[in-house]
């Protein structure tokens, strides 16, 4: 079929009828998708046959790269054997329930319990409606206000786009709903210049007490954040902060949720990035890891605090969705975990490829755009500055990441723009000399910028 058609035909038909997520559809007309064909490993082909490094492993998703075949298996095996069949009306399928046992085993202590859906943004509505009803149920109605971080993201509904802090966002659709409030997030080059990062993480936690204090300790349900703030440009907080934020949300009796939609599953170098930031999440919310991808899954892991109240005095959750445990998609996580264990890439993570990222990174210091590095496991961000002595920004309207991201499209490389925070979150696969590839891509990307703004 991909053979059939050229690379127009496909861009023809595509801006007739396929409206993109995220996408200024009249843009994109103009200027055509480019159609990504085939992939191995951490690398994508498009329709041009052109090679492509992957440094965001999909949308931060492909943990164990492309091509994995006892992902392919599972999903095989399962489609044959029971393509579907839902666990509403006290049914269940066996992949569903041997999902559930393993997840119980690689999450940390407090987690026994899962409840899927089929996405981060599904999976963190189902986080609005678990923890209004755990306060319902402990007889607390009253708790209702969840607090979450401007530039946090936590999906794409209604619910989801509340919950996080992207003012674009914001901007459309009347959001966000009620009883969902912000605190400013724990970014040092905007809210914390020239600070001690141990202070700036103490700071920036205690604007949630400030917050929990102006609405009232009586009213707030749950607190939420990505250990590390993903799309909003690999903010990676200091030490300091998420100890201080659960010592905070233990006083006010407040439940800390963890979303694990990017972090989860080796990213951070370990397990979940709670466990490198040093939380004890109430409920962590998982997504595209789980599968690497390879199909849709999603979830909440309840923690035994909320558990034991929504078994033992809940009654029955008036919440759920039709692929809610899908057998298909919950075989190929378990195949994937399973992979994920097999190969140690937490470990690869932890002790081999991601000190070594940091590495390299570091060495990134010396360019003439870049302002600072951040690396957390297997991710990362580069900001580009326009004068470094000084910390200053470019404006605006140059779109500097815009325009590096277009040269290191051009390379062959996909990095992803935040603003001017040039971002990676490559497969866990990757070795040390795929590092040393990707390092030179980026070096000749950041050459062709800084010779397209000086
Ligand atoms: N939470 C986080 C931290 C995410 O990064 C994302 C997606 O990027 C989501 C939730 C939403 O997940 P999905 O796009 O699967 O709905």
């Amino acid at each position: 079929m991909t053979n059939l058609r050229t690379t127009k035909d496909w861009q023809a038909a595509d801006s007739a009828h396929f409206l993109h997520p995220f996408t200024d559809f009249a843009s994109l007309a103009k200027k055509g998708s480019r159609i990504i064909t085939k992939a191995e490993g951490i690398y994508l082909w498009d329709s041009e046959g052109h090679k492509i490094l992957d440094a965001m492993s999909g949308l931060w998703c492909v943990n164990v790269g492309y091509g994995q075949q006892s992902l392919i298996d599972a999903a095989t095996r399962q489609m044959k054997e029971l393509p579907f069949y839902n666990a509403f009306f006290q049914t269940a399928t066996p992949p569903a329930i041997e999902l559930a046992e393993l997840l119980a085993e690689v999450t940390p202590p407090q987690f026994k319990h899962v409840f899927y859906s089929s996405s981060g943004s599904e999976s963190n509505d189902t986080i609005v409606r678990m923890v209004r009803r755990y306060w319902d149920v402990l007889g607390q109605p009253e708790r209702q206000v969840i607090i979450g971080r401007h530039n946090g993201y936590h999906g794409s509904t209604m619910a989801g786009a509340s919950l996080g802090g992207m003012s674009g966002m914001h901007a459309q659709g009347g959001l966000p709903i009620p009883n969902i409030v912000h605190i400013q997030q724990p970014y040092a080059f905007e809210h914390g210049k020239g600070m001690d990062p141990d202070a700036f993480g103490k700071l920036a936690a205690s604007w949630l007490e400030e917050k929990i204090l102006a609405v009232g300790p009586e009213k707030v349900a749950a607190f939420i954040g990505e250990p590390v703030q993903g799309a909003g440009g690999v903010i990676v907080p200091p030490k300091s902060y998420w100890p201080e934020i659960q010592r905070i949300c233990d006083k006010y009796g407040i439940l800390l949720v963890s979303d694990e939609v990017i972090c989860g599953f080796g990213r951070t170098g370990n397990w979940f990035g709670c466990e490198t930031m040093g939380s004890k999440p109430d409920l962590m919310t998982f997504a595209k890891g789980v599968t690497s991808g390879y199909v849709p899954l999603g979830g909440v892991m309840v923690g035994e605090r909320v558990a034991k109240v929504l078994i033992e005095q809940g009654g029955e959750f008036n919440h759920g969705y039709t692929y809610s445990g899908h057998p298909v998609a919950c075989a190929v996580a378990v195949a994937n975990i399973k992979l994920i264990q097999q190969l140690k890439l937490v470990e690869h993570v932890r002790e081999d490829v991601g000190p070594y990222l940091a590495e390299q990174f570091a060495g990134l210091r010396d360019h003439p755009l870049v302002g600072s590095v951040d690396t957390c496991g297997l991710m990362g961000a580069i900001l580009l500055v326009k004068d470094k002595a000084k910390g200053l920004p470019f404006p605006g309207d140059l779109e500097v990441g815009m325009v590096c991201r277009g040269h290191c499209f051009g390379n062959g490389l996909i990095m992803r723009a935040v603003g001017d925070r040039m971002i990676i979150a490559p497969p866990l696969v990757m070795t040390r000399s795929q590092i040393d590839e990707m390092m030179a891509l980026i070096r000749q990307a950041l050459d062709l910028t800084l010779a397209d703004v000086t």
